[in-house]
């Protein structure tokens, strides 16, 4: 046999190997069958010895004598990732590849329950603070609207003050005993509250006067008016019209003389103002 037919042969060889390497190593990759490469390019390299080996490689370039081996790393190369170890540790690290991956699906899944349970704990506390705060406002609006429905009003509209409660002078009691709304004749004079009217008519320097028992007790005075429209006797609810401003009397100029007695005697007297106040009426 001719150097050439030799050389040719093993170029045969040489393709066969790498074709069943290729496919071992498909094979293996495709997780199948086990395959021993190794073994079979032993085979391989055991049929190349069988024949005239020895002896054409004398006349044969040192590329027979090399190419096999490289062959064999090759293969071998490839038997390693074909071995069963290899697999397993492959499987192996798919495996905790995977159990990672579910820990971490499990502590996202946590995490993500721990988020909307937080959530709700605050959307909870929100509602809660909320409702707790429209009780309140309702309350409030409750107790104005009580505290609007009690509160007393002024005896005339727009107050103006043109004698103040105390102030010592030329009355009978040494002192103003009731504050003067500077007011034109014939303006409304109203109830400061509901009461039950003990008289309505000349009261000597009071002149045209209206006295309401008030529920607490007290009473009110309103005098110097121009007209009375009420009789004793006659309940009168708050802010109802008793009569009209005037200048009857004792008075040296058109106003109300407006006064809150403890009991239904001259003198017997408190602040209107700081009464009124008391009770709620803005002035
Ligand atoms: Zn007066």
């Amino acid at each position: 046999m001719s150097a050439f037919a030799v050389s040719g042969r093993i170029a045969q060889r040489r393709k066969r190997i790498a074709t069943v390497a290729a496919t071992a190593a498909a094979v293996a990759l495709a997780g199948g069958t086990v395959f021993t490469v190794s073994a079979y390019a032993d085979d391989t390299r055991a049929q190349l010895s069988g024949g005239n080996w020895s002896t054409e490689l004398t006349s044969a370039p040192k590329t027979p004598a090399t190419t096999p081996v490289s062959t064999t790393n090759a293969v071998a190369a490839s038997a390693v990732t074909a071995s069963p170890v290899w697999a397993a540790s492959q499987s192996a690290a798919t495996a905790a590849q995977a159990k990672a991956a579910a820990q971490a699906k499990v502590q996202a899944a946590a995490a993500a329950k721990a988020k909307a349970e937080a959530a709700a704990k605050d959307a909870a506390q929100a509602k809660a603070v909320a409702a707790s705060r429209a009780a309140e406002r309702a309350k409030l609006a409750a107790a104005k609207a009580a505290a609007a429905a009690k509160a007393y009003v002024t005896p005339v509209a727009h107050p103006t003050i043109s004698e103040n409660f105390g102030v010592p002078g030329p009355w009978a009691a040494g002192y103003h005993t009731g504050t003067d709304f500077a007011v034109n004749v014939g303006t409304a004079v109203h109830a400061v509250t509901s009461g039950t009217v003990v008289s309505a008519g000349w009261q000597n320097a009071y002149g045209n006067t209206v006295v309401v028992h008030l529920s607490d007790g007290r009473y009110a005075l309103y005098a110097h008016l121009s007209h009375i429209g009420v009789q004793a006797g006659q309940h009168v609810a708050k802010g109802a019209q008793l009569g009209k401003s005037g200048n009857t009397g004792n008075s040296t100029g058109p106003h109300l003389h407006f006064e809150i007695r403890t009991s239904n005697a001259y003198g017997a007297v408190v602040n209107p103002v700081t009464y009124l106040k008391q009770h709620g009426a803005s002035l």
